[in-house]
């Protein structure tokens, strides 16, 4: 998804299939030029990335499992087609930044976003700053106890097998039981086992960064009867040691990361 404006109030967003790196680029080149004068571009992209911009590698997507586009150099593509500074980092940092900003982060000190989706990945923010260390969290490949006599799936991650990606994303879902999560019925058993690998992950999670929120987006937490089970499921684990963190659903949907490439284009020194 490419836009162009400065906040909620006057994005305009145009949408097209991501497929070869030359042709997506190409389109989206297109679709700035075509636009009013853009005097700075956020790229909200899929990683793992290079988004420090100190390194030689900066702006180039690394390790993905998506052949085509492993040593991607995106940033510097966009930057010399267009001629415009390049802000660059994941679209959940991205959409955490934008939740922040203009959505259900707003005001808080410390929270994580999580997009469950074809992919699960997390951006945390501590005072009003994306956690970046060494380049940035890897929130969905967390490590997760899988009880095989439960759960014979061995889990679909390229990388580490049954991480929690690997067992509680849409692929995941989909390759274990035969078909879509959306075709699967309320009440089915799929959405225990999601609700149970997503507490594990969130209580990880809270226990190491101790955030006053999480935020749970992306296409699989659509399923109404998630988030309450997971609730319950954090409350059990965590078992009165800590609070737990509200866990909420994001306000922005589906246009936080093209927001949150905006607001970091925005934040760009002029
Ligand atoms: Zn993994």
């Amino acid at each position: 998804m490419c836009a162009v404006g400065s906040g909620p109030a006057d994005l305009q967003t145009f949408e097209f299939p991501t497929t070869q790196p030359g042709e997506t680029i190409a389109r989206a080149v297109e679709f700035f030029r075509a636009s009013a004068p853009v005097a700075a571009v956020g790229i909200a992209c899929f990683g793992p990335i290079d988004p420090n911009p100190g390194s030689p590698t900066f702006g180039y997507i690394t390790s993905t499992p998506k052949q085509d586009w492993r040593n991607c150099d995106f940033a510097g593509a966009v930057g010399r087609a267009l001629g415009v500074p390049i802000a660059f980092d994941t679209d959940v940092n991205a959409a955490a930044l934008a939740e922040f900003r203009w959505g259900a982060g707003r005001g808080l000190g410390s929270f994580i976003y999580v997009t469950v989706g074809s992919g699960i990945g997390g951006g945390a923010m501590l005072d009003g700053r994306l956690l970046h260390g060494r380049s940035h969290p890897e929130m969905g490949h967390v490590r997760t106890p899988h009880d095989r006599l439960r759960d014979p799936f061995p889990g679909n991650c390229p990388y580490h097998g049954d991480c929690l990606e690997g067992l509680a994303a849409a692929l995941a879902v989909e390759a274990r039981w035969g078909r879509p999560g959306k075709l699967l019925p309320d009440g089915h058993a799929a959405w225990d086992l999601e609700a149970e690998y997503l507490a594990l992950g969130i209580v990880s999670w809270t226990c190491t960064l101790a955030p006053e929120r999480i935020i749970l987006g992306g296409g699989v937490m659509e399923r109404e009867e998630l988030l309450p089970k997971i609730k319950a499921r954090v409350a059990e684990l965590l078992n009165g040691y800590m609070e737990p963190p509200d866990l909420v659903p994001p306000e922005l949907g589906r246009r936080a990361g093209v927001l949150g490439a905006i607001a970091m284009a925005n934040d760009l020194p002029r």
